[in-house]
């Protein structure tokens, strides 16, 4: 076996898959390579972080998208026949990690949430499936087994070990690809990453008015958190910004600390909370959904609780 290969564009990525790689590469007792894509310095991190072998992907040019890098990667899986290859489940990562599977004429588990190996030495692959309502486990009949990751299902390797050594091979020349980068803006971002806050204010459509969102912020302020919402509150009455919704279609969140105001709870939302330490929830319906999967419930009328909160909160900060 030619091991457990990693790959992510993005530095901290790469670290989570480190994590979930080194585990899986030392159950079968093989060796984890990563990619780095166009920067040696990185290599020898990722060495210090759990590589046995790097390998070095060439920079890409302006007008070249992350896709250039496939053929290499295809190559590469063909000449030292790896076992596993995992790749974060970015935007670019799904698409690259689509393109090497039909690449290798081999399968592809999209979205993994946990990763084992099996009595029969196969990758164990687990995710999430009917918007939250079950949880599959697949074995891939062909080699390599390959799988998406979502960023933050694993947490990063934080210990550096600047004793460890390793191989770091550079790959390449990558060939020109007919897809040409014409041009680069950034997106318009109008908040900050939910996905990485300790603290989650999320409103639902119980809040009246966009005007109404200010009582939600302030809650979130006292607790030093950030405004979350569902669905219908960023894509039809665009009161907040796309990024900042969470379930199915939106962003999956891992705070320490959920606050639901006015939301009724449905599935396509919550598979976005399952990871969340402890779900508060406020709802003037007894018998919303939202309450069977909250650690703490209350029943009364947001107009009324989350003000009484915010003032109990502040008063309570300032002893
Ligand atoms: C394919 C698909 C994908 C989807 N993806 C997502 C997704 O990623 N994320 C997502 O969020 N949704 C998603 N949805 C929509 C989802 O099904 C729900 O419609 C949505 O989550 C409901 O949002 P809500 O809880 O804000 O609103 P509602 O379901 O309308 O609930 C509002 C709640 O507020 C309560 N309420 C009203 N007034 C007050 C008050 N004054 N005080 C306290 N409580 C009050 C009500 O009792 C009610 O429970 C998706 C739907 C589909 C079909």
């Amino acid at each position: 076996m030619a091991g457990v290969w990693v790959f992510a564009e993005n530095y901290d990525y790469c670290l989570e898959l480190l994590q979930i790689g080194r585990s899986l590469a030392d159950k079968t007792g093989v060796q984890l390579t990563a990619f780095a894509c166009g920067d040696k310095g990185i290599g020898q991190q990722y060495i210090y972080y759990g590589a046995d072998q790097v390998f070095i992907l060439p920079p890409l040019a302006e007008d070249q998208p992350l896709g250039t890098y496939v053929p290499a990667i295809v190559e590469a899986a063909r000449q030292e026949d790896p076992d596993i290859i995992l790749c974060a489940a970015t935007l670019r990562g799904k698409e690259i990690a689509a393109r090497v599977a039909a690449g290798l004429n081999t399968g592809l588990c999209s979205e993994c949430i946990a990763l084992a190996i099996n009595s029969d030495n196969k990758l164990e692959m687990k995710r999430v499936i009917y918007g939250g309502a079950a949880m599959q486990t697949l074995t891939c009949k062909t080699r390599p087994q390959m799988a998406t990751i979502p960023p933050h299902t694993f947490t990063p390797v934080t210990e550096l070990d600047d004793t460890r050594s390793g191989i770091i091979k550079e790959i390449g020349p990558i060939s020109s690809t007919p897809v040409k980068v014409l041009a680069k803006k950034p997106r318009a971002k109008e908040s900050g990453d939910i996905t990485r806050s300790r603290v989650l204010v999320c409103v639902g459509r119980g809040v009246e008015k966009e005007g109404d969102l200010k009582l939600a912020g302030d809650l979130a302020e006292t607790l030093g958190g950030d405004l979350a919402c569902t669905r219908p509150i960023a894509e039809e009455l665009h009161w907040m910004p796309q990024e900042t919704y969470i379930g199915l279609s939106g962003q999956k969140v891992k705070p320490e600390l959920y606050i639901g105001l006015g939301i009724s709870g449905q599935i396509q939302h919550t598979t976005g909370i399952r990871d969340a330490r402890v779900i508060c929830s406020i709802n003037k319906d007894e018998d919303a959904p939202i309450f069977k999967i909250s650690d703490y419930g209350i029943v009364g009328d947001l107009y009324e609780v989350v003000p009484f909160l915010s003032q109990e909160l502040a008063r309570l900060k300032k002893k």
